[in-house]
């Protein structure tokens, strides 16, 4: 039988990070070895439907390359067969209707509380006759089907990370798998889809474990051989509570927005509670399909962490401004659309900063000066070891200096042997010249070096900017 794994998310309008990291997990395992990935859209919850929530999540999935096989499926679509399967189960007696009302279920819920016992339906139901249940269902009483948990028996589970588990049906509860808005609840569709379309390993989060018994009480009943299970280790924030939306972005639209790239997030999330088994950091895709295995999955929670992934992409911008070519033309596209404004000169501005910043969105703010000159102190100016007058001198000197230079020679290197000369020639030191001129240009006193600064604002600007440095100095 061909290896088919699902990514079969709850659509909520968008792609958390932790979701992220079971479609990716299921992808790999898929590819890795030559089986299928496909996508199942669970959202038989109405209570929580998410207007365009299926094609925003569609969207990021192609942005982050991890396209499904196959037609997706989608559960809201598929009553028919939810409701065929059920009416299977009462006939077979492994369900039964429920007329309980959800002021008895409260109170049944309260009794338990008062008693520090797990709330639990007490099975008044079970018991209904056929006859008995028809007749209200006619008189159009409002019902749910429940699942009958046999008695007194031991559920044995198997996953692959965790291992064996298993649970006495007595800790179990007659669980709802139609609802009374004729909607299948998730462990129901779960099931009857995962069988249909033929899922060789179901790989998800680790909290979906503590559903398992119930579903392989599902597969029971139907008859159903059960998949491989592989429940992944929860994300968990620095502080090890569960990653959520309070302590930062989770969503990994959110870090598109900021402009991390789509290859970095998947590098980094890649090994979030997987290791390659040595101290390799940096894999393509390809790579980590090569490598990938559910042996090299670990128990523990993993640690999200900003400046781990900092670090993954700007290593990734780092290296595709270093090496040119198409995926840099690409990255240029990219950072077109966070400044767009100044969209004639991101190659220059890559070339300034894409070795410093930690996504595409810093870009726009640590380039802001060049743009717009801040309002610096004049003391800025003035280098620590050197004064206001050698500062004005220096000053003056680069004015007359670069003045002179003709538009074809405005060169890095050129303009770097000018102003050495002229400060040896003046026997002034570094900081009494290049240091203002950095200040100068950009308000600032820490910058991309001052002749890079020359460049790229030209000469005229540069010559008005150091004008008014002086003119500061008075
Ligand atoms: N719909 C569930 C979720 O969004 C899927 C759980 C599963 O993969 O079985 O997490």
């Amino acid at each position: 039988m061909k290896l088919k794994t699902r990514f079969a998310p709850s659509p909520t309008g968008y792609l958390h990070v932790g979701s992220l990291r079971t479609a990716l997990f299921d992808y790999l395992f898929a590819k890795k070895n030559k089986g299928e990935f496909a996508l199942r859209i669970e959202d038989t919850d109405r209570e929580r439907f998410v207007e365009d929530a299926q094609e925003k999540l569609l969207a990021v999935l192609a942005k982050m390359g991890l396209e499904h096989d196959g037609d997706m499926m989608v559960q809201s679509l598929r009553l028919d067969t939810y409701h065929k399967q059920i009416n299977k189960l009462i006939k077979d007696g492994h369900a039964y209707y429920c007329f309980c009302s959800q002021e008895r279920l409260e109170k049944l819920r309260q009794e338990a509380q008062a008693k520090k016992e797990v709330p639990k339906y007490d099975g008044l139901c079970r018991h209904l006759k056929p006859e008995e249940a028809q007749a209200k269902i006619d008189k159009g009483e409002s019902y749910v089907v429940r699942f009958k948990i046999p008695e007194n028996k031991i559920v044995e589970a198997k996953d692959l990370v965790y291992g064996k588990i298993s649970v006495k049906t007595q800790d179990l509860d007659d669980f709802v798998i139609l609802k009374s808005d004729k909607y299948p609840t998730y462990h129901l569709a779960n099931v009857v889809d995962d069988h249909e379309m033929k899922i060789t390993h179901v790989i998800r989060g680790e909290e979906w474990l503590p559903s398992l018994p119930r579903h392989i009480l599902l597969y029971q009943a139907f008859g159903y051989e059960p998949p491989a299970f592989v429940h992944l280790p929860l994300l968990l924030n620095p502080d090890r509570s569960k990653l959520s939306k309070r302590q930062g972005d989770v969503a990994v639209e959110d870090f598109l927005a900021k402009g991390y790239l789509s290859q970095a997030l998947i590098n980094y999330i890649a090994l979030l509670g997987w290791n390659p088994g040595n101290d390799q950091e940096l894999f393509t895709i390809d790579q980590l399909i090569k490598e990938f295995s559910l042996e090299r999955i670990n128990k523990a929670g993993a640690i999200f962490d900003i400046n781990k992934l900092n670090w993954f992409n700007a290593e990734y911008i780092k290296a595709i401004v270093e090496q040119g070519g198409s995926r840099y033309q690409q990255l240029v596209e990219q950072t077109a659309e966070f400044i767009p404004e100044h969209k004639d000169r991101i190659d220059d501005l890559l070339h300034l900063f894409g070795t410093r910043i930690n996504n595409l969105s810093e870009l726009k703010v640590m380039s802001e000066f060049l743009f717009n000159l801040p309002n610096y102190p004049a003391e800025m100016l003035i280098f620590k070891k050197s004064d206001r007058e050698k500062t004005t001198q220096g000053l003056n000197l680069a004015l007359g200096t670069l003045g002179k230079v003709e538009d074809k020679l405005w060169q890095e290197e050129k303009l770097n042997t000018l102003i050495q000369n002229v400060a040896e020639e003046h026997k002034l030191s570094p900081g009494d010249i290049f240091w203002p001129i950095r200040v100068a240009l950009s308000g600032l006193e820490k910058s991309p070096s001052p002749v890079e600064l020359l460049v790229f604002l030209g000469k005229n600007e540069s010559l008005s900017r150091i004008k008014q440095a002086i003119a500061k100095l008075g």
